[in-house]
């Protein structure tokens, strides 16, 4: 059942979403060859309990840590450890967060010092990808027309959309209805109405769509080992259109990146 939330509630989740925008702010802060995922984990678990909320994905289905990181051929669920990051790395970071009872929950894949350019135009077609999808999550549409939209974007660039991992509702929830496949067929699924809150969050490969899953139990890699990125906003209808309550605009700042990506999506 699709949980409706209210302007109050809408505005409760934006502080959630925001204190993820500002830790992965932080993380960018110290994302640099030979730091390890372990360091920037500590890094983003301080920063969330010194700004009065919780780790959103520590202990969750028994998650073991703060963030999930996955560099590389890994497509999301990576486990933070003692390994260092190299130059020309690919890393994607996604957090979560729970205050006043919501979670935040979003992601943006890193790269670490000069990266082929093979990986940067994944890594930028895939967040393009994101705004696609989020320019569809609108009163009237259906979760189709979302799915359908980032498909058709990224696969002409003859990528892969993983399948098996989708976006999904949040709220008081982390994984609440509905689910947001990052594939399908417009005018399908169900319907988007006023007060929806999802989170948008496509998870493409360079190469084949397929997937597995790593001995740990968690960690999802390529089938063919080729990079994956992943980008992630939380999205709420507001007024019939979309309005971001999450912001890449502190990984911007530290990493003295100018966008206006995100304008068309404010109030
Ligand atoms: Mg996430
Ligand atoms: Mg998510």
């Amino acid at each position: 059942m699709i949980k409706i939330k209210t302007r109050e509630e809408i505005e409760l989740m934006r502080e959630s979403a925001l204190i993820v925008s500002k830790t992965l702010g932080e993380v960018a802060k110290a994302i640099k060859p030979g730091v390890t995922t372990l360091q920037l984990d500590k890094i983003a678990e301080e920063f969330i309990r010194d700004h009065g909320a919780i780790p959103g994905f520590l202990g969750l289905y028994d998650f073991p840590n703060t963030l999930c990181m996955s560099p590389n051929e890994q497509v999301v669920h990576g486990i933070p450890n003692s390994d260092s990051l190299k130059e020309g790395d690919i890393i994607s970071v996604d957090c979560g967060a729970l205050k006043n009872g919501f979670y935040g929950d979003h992601a943006y894949t890193f790269e670490i010092g000069e990266v082929a350019e093979e990986i940067k135009k994944l890594l930028q077609i895939t967040k393009e990808s994101l705004y696609v999808g989020i320019r569809e999550f609108r009163a009237g549409n259906r979760v189709g027309d979302v799915g359908f939209a980032i498909q058709k974007y990224t696969e002409k660039h003859g990528y892969g959309v993983v399948r098996e991992l989708v976006g999904h509702g949040l709220g008081r929830e982390m994984h609440e209805d509905p689910e947001m496949p990052n594939y399908g067929r417009r005018g399908r699924g169900k319907k988007f109405t006023e007060g929806m809150v999802v989170a948008i969050e496509p998870m493409i490969n360079l190469g084949t769509h397929r997937i597995k899953q790593f001995s740990d139990g968690w960690t999802i890699k390529t089938e063919d080992l080729k990079p994956s990125a992943h980008f992630e906003h939380d999205v709420a209808i507001v007024n019939g259109k979309p309005e971001l309550l999450s912001t890449f605009n502190y990984i911007y700042d530290a990493l003295s990146i100018v966008s206006d990506e995100e304008d068309e999506f404010r109030k």
